[in-house]
This record gives C-alpha cells, sequence and structure tokens, in this order.
C-alpha cells in the first residue's frame, strides 16, 4: 500500500511529490495523460522565479520530475480511471489495476475550454494560445493585431494585459455585453488600444497552410454577415473545465466542479487533498499551483503523522 498517491504531474503534482518524498513518504506520482500538464504546452515560461531567461514550459517540469524523483519520489504514466474514497485504505484503479493508498492528493489540473473550430487546434502554439500571460510577450505578438475571444474576466485581463504587446487588441464576443466584473468592463471599454467586436463569433483560423496564424473568419450573429480580420495571434478565453469528473459525487465541488478544500489543503474526506488548478479559478499560474501542491504536501505528511501517533 502506497502512503500517499499523487493524481496528475503539473506544477502542483511535482511540488507535492518534492515534498513528501523529502518527508520520506515514497510518493507514487500517477502522471496522467498529459504528463507535465499544461505547462508543457506553452512554449516559454517566463513567470517562474528563479528563471531570469524563461525557461522552457517541458524543460521547466521535466526538472520538477527530476527533483522530485531524486528524493525517492515513483513515476507511473497510469491513468486513473476510478477512485474509492469511501473507506480507508482508498483505493484507485490505474489502467485497470488496484492502488491502495492511505492519503492521496489530487492535482489533477484544468482545461482550457476550447472553441471547436477550424484551425484552432493545428495552430496551436503557432499564434493560437490559451494564456495571454504565458505567451503574450513573444516576439511574433510585437506590434501585431491581436485577437481575444470571449466575454468574461479571463477575456477582458487578456485584453489589458496585451495592449503591452499588441498593435490593436480585438475583444471578440459572442454577445453585446461583457459578462466580466463591472471594474474589468470599465477597463476594458476605457481602453484605447482594445476594439471590442460585439455578436460575433470566430468561425475559423486561418492559415494553416502557412502554419502560422494570419487571421480569423468572423460571424456576426444577429446579422449573419461574415467577415475576416486580420492578426497575428489567438488568445482564447472562454473559461476553464476543472479536471475533477473523476471524482463528481465522491469529493465536494462548487458549482462549476472545481474542489473546494475545507481545512487547509484537506477535502471534505479526510486523507484527501487537493492543489492547483483543479481547486484554483482565480489565479491558475505555475507558481500558485506549486505553492498549494507544497501546503497540500505538508498537510497529507502531519495527516498521516497524527494517524500513527
Ligand atoms: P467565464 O466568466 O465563464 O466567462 C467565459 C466567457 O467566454 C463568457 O463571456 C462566455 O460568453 C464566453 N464563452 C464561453 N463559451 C464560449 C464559446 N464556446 N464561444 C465563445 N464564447 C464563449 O470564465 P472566465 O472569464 O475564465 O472567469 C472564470 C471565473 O474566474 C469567474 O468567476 C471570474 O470572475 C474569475 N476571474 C476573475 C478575474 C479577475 O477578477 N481579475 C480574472 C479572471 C477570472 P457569455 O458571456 O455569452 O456566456
Amino acid at each position: 500500500m502506497e502512503k500517499v498517491v499523487i493524481i496528475g504531474s503539473g506544477p502542483a503534482g511535482w511540488t507535492a511529490a518534492l515534498y513528501t518524498a523529502r518527508a520520506q513518504l515514497a510518493p507514487l506520482v500517477l502522471t496522467g495523460k498529459q504528463p507535465g500538464g499544461l505547462l508543457t504546452t506553452t512554449s516559454i515560461v517566463e513567470n517562474f522565479p528563479g528563471f531570469p531567461e524563461g525557461v522552457d514550459g517541458y524543460e521547466l517540469m521535466t526538472r520538477m520530475q527530476k527533483q522530485a524523483e531524486r528524493f525517492g519520489a515513483k513515476t507511473s504514466f497510469g491513468v486513473v480511471e476510478a477512485v474509492d474514497f469511501s473507506k480507508q485504505p482508498f483505493a484507485l484503479t490505474v489502467d485497470g489495476e488496484k492502488v491502495e493508498a492511505e492519503t492521496v492528493i489530487i492535482a489533477t489540473g484544468a482545461s482550457h475550454k476550447h472553441l471547436g473550430v477550424p484551425g484552432e487546434d493545428l495552430l496551436e502554439t503557432k499564434g493560437v494560445t490559451y494564456c495571454a500571460t504565458c505567451d503574450g510577450a513573444l516576439p511574433v505578438f510585437r506590434n501585431q493585431p491581436l485577437v481575444v475571444v470571449g466575454g468574461g474576466d479571463s477575456a477582458c485581463e487578456e485584453a489589458l494585459y496585451l495592449t503591452r504587446f499588441g498593435a490593436v487588441v480585438y475583444l471578440v464576443h459572442r454577445r453585446d455585453a461583457l459578462r466580466a466584473s463591472k471594474i474589468m468592463q470599465d477597463r476594458v471599454h476605457a481602453h484605447t488600444k482594445i476594439k471590442p467586436i460585439w455578436d460575433s463569433a470566430v468561425t475559423e483560423i486561418l492559415d494553416v497552410k502557412q502554419d502560422k496564424v494570419t487571421g480569423v473568419k468572423l460571424k456576426n450573429l444577429k446579422t449573419g454577415a461574415e467577415s475576416f480580420l486580420e492578426c497575428a495571434g489567438v488568445f482564447i478565453a472562454i473559461g476553464h473545465e476543472p479536471n475533477t469528473e473523476l471524482f463528481k459525487g465522491r469529493i465536494e465541488t462548487d458549482a462549476n466542479g472545481f474542489i473546494v478544500p475545507k481545512e487547509g489543503m484537506m477535502t471534505n474526506v479526510p486523507g484527501v487533498f487537493v492543489a492547483g488548478d483543479c481547486a484554483d479559478h482565480l489565479y491558475r499560474q505555475a507558481i500558485t499551483a506549486a505553492g498549494a501542491g507544497c501546503a497540500a504536501a505538508i498537510d497529507a505528511e502531519r495527516f498521516l503523522s497524527a494517524r500513527n501517533e
């Protein structure tokens, strides 16, 4: 039986692994389908402290993994198919095999919602991105027209951030009013570089043949009129979905599926902890996820010590 099983291998998962490994709990990390998590899809991470020149997202995650393994973390490239948290030890089904655990740290992250339009997947990291903070400063976007899709706080935040780099930032929203908080709306409306395009949907991202973003096809949802808008980047900010489907009905979540920690990082099930984007709809940064992973590890270690006393 494992003392600690960590589900997920983003910054939260690997930091939890590092701390529980150094506490000599030999954690088992189940990486999931995307080892390293969302950060591995980012080209250069410039906001993780300690890397003044920036660091490749994939490299950062590989370094975190090596650091955790150096202290005894075990890695399995398994995908968790089912969990039973109803009794101790907890039981997980991983690629058809049963794994038992005294404690579990859920660090399954979140996935960006996708538009699902032609060109989106093929041009990801080639001008299509889901994170302005991660990618906005890249040279390819400097002094270029940029498109942000969405009307919530994230889209407004992305648009405002991108005004530092882009020549103009088009905010394409499917309705004629923003969903974002009033203060964010006011900032967006007041900014001369942000041009809202109302009642419109992006129907295609071009140009797959050139292997880079050159523009978007738009459709006005009220009039049906179609148009082309030239741009060098498309920042999609239409919300996130926490990867918590597996825990539905077993672990308490909010209305949007984000896990709600109850005491420190412990969930409503004693012995099950949570860290990172699957519990965070506000900050969603690698460094905040790593911090939460550290906290969850310390809580798990204390839980085990208290039980064994
Ligand atoms: P959100 O509030 O759910 O907004 C998502 C936006 O994307 C909405 O405007 C929605 O349009 C649009 N959208 C959704 N699916 C779409 C699709 N398929 N095609 C086109 N547009 C689509 O998500 P969020 O902005 O990520 O915010 C999530 C939470 O984090 C919120 O509670 C927010 O307040 C919070 N947050 C706060 C801040 C801040 O305070 N600075 C920053 C970021 C996030 P409709 O409006 O038509 O539904």
